[in-house]
């Protein structure tokens, strides 16, 4: 069994309250939103950080930030706009090691991030 909690929830053996699904990405509410939308898209593949991706991930990025569009716009987040966030590393603030894209709305933000 897989030590990572997002390929634990890709395979099924934890829960999460999925928005989105399919044969390459999955996208969840974060348990601890930050905003009143506060979303995760994570690839089904464990890809543990930003760092790892190549040019041969050039399709799977493609269909990515599809899908956080056509997320996006389904909660009609498109007038008003959101928020797409990649943390990376330690100082990157990430906490959990397999790549996600955070997707914030709802809420006007914050500049520069804390
Ligand atoms: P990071 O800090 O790595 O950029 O973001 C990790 C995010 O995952 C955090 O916003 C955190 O609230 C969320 N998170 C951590 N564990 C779980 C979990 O078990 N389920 C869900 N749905 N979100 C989680
Ligand atoms: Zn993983």
């Amino acid at each position: 069994m897989s030590e990572c909690i997002f390929c634990r929830i890709a395979a099924g053996e934890l829960s999460a309250d999925i928005v989105h699904e399919d044969d390459q990405v999955l996208v969840f509410k974060d348990i601890t939103p930050q905003a009143p939308i506060h979303l995760l898209l994570i690839p089904k593949r464990h890809v543990s950080t930003l760092l790892e991706l190549t040019e041969e991930d050039g399709e799977l990025l493609t269909h990515v930030f599809t899908v956080i569009r056509k997320v996006a716009v389904e909660y009609g987040l498109s007038k008003k706009g959101f928020r797409t966030v990649i943390n990376t590393g330690d100082e990157g603030g990430q906490t959990v090691g397999h790549l996600h894209f955070h997707l914030l709305g709802g809420r006007h933000m914050q500049w520069p991030p804390g």
